[in-house]
């Protein structure tokens, strides 16, 4: 899958909508479309990579970037408890081919 016809580069140019949670300089976060727990937070680099390996290996900046909005969407969302996963591969369940953390969590943040 190239730049043009992915879907994750096409919300973060604004082509789609998303629900915007938080973002940072390098990368975006929006809730999934189908949650499958109460927290389902995607978080989704700006630049397009295929996976976290290629991510990785060629932009660690970007790399830290994601798992500190990661870092931020969970302390925001969450009691702290939390799944942060990285699909990798068809094989692994990754559905769409640019780079997204998943956030997850059974316990949303109560107020008060
Ligand atoms: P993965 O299976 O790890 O590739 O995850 C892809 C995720 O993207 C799934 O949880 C989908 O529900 C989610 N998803 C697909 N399209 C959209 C969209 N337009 N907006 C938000 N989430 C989406
Ligand atoms: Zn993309």
């Amino acid at each position: 899958m190239t730049t043009e016809n992915c879907i994750f580069c096409k919300i973060i140019s604004g082509e789609i909508p998303a629900q915007l949670v938080a973002e940072s300089e390098h990368a975006i976060a929006f809730n999934d479309i189908s949650p499958q727990q109460p927290v389902h937070v995607l978080i989704v680099p700006r630049e397009h990579h295929a996976n976290v390996t290629e991510l990785a290996l060629a932009n660690p900046l970007v790399m830290q970037d994601v798992m500190q909005l990661g870092a931020k969407v969970s302390q925001m969302l969450t009691e702290g408890s939390h799944r942060f996963t990285f699909n990798t591969g068809a094989a692994a369940g990754q559905t769409v081919f640019h780079v997204h953390g998943h956030i997850m969590s059974k316990t949303p943040k109560t107020n008060g």
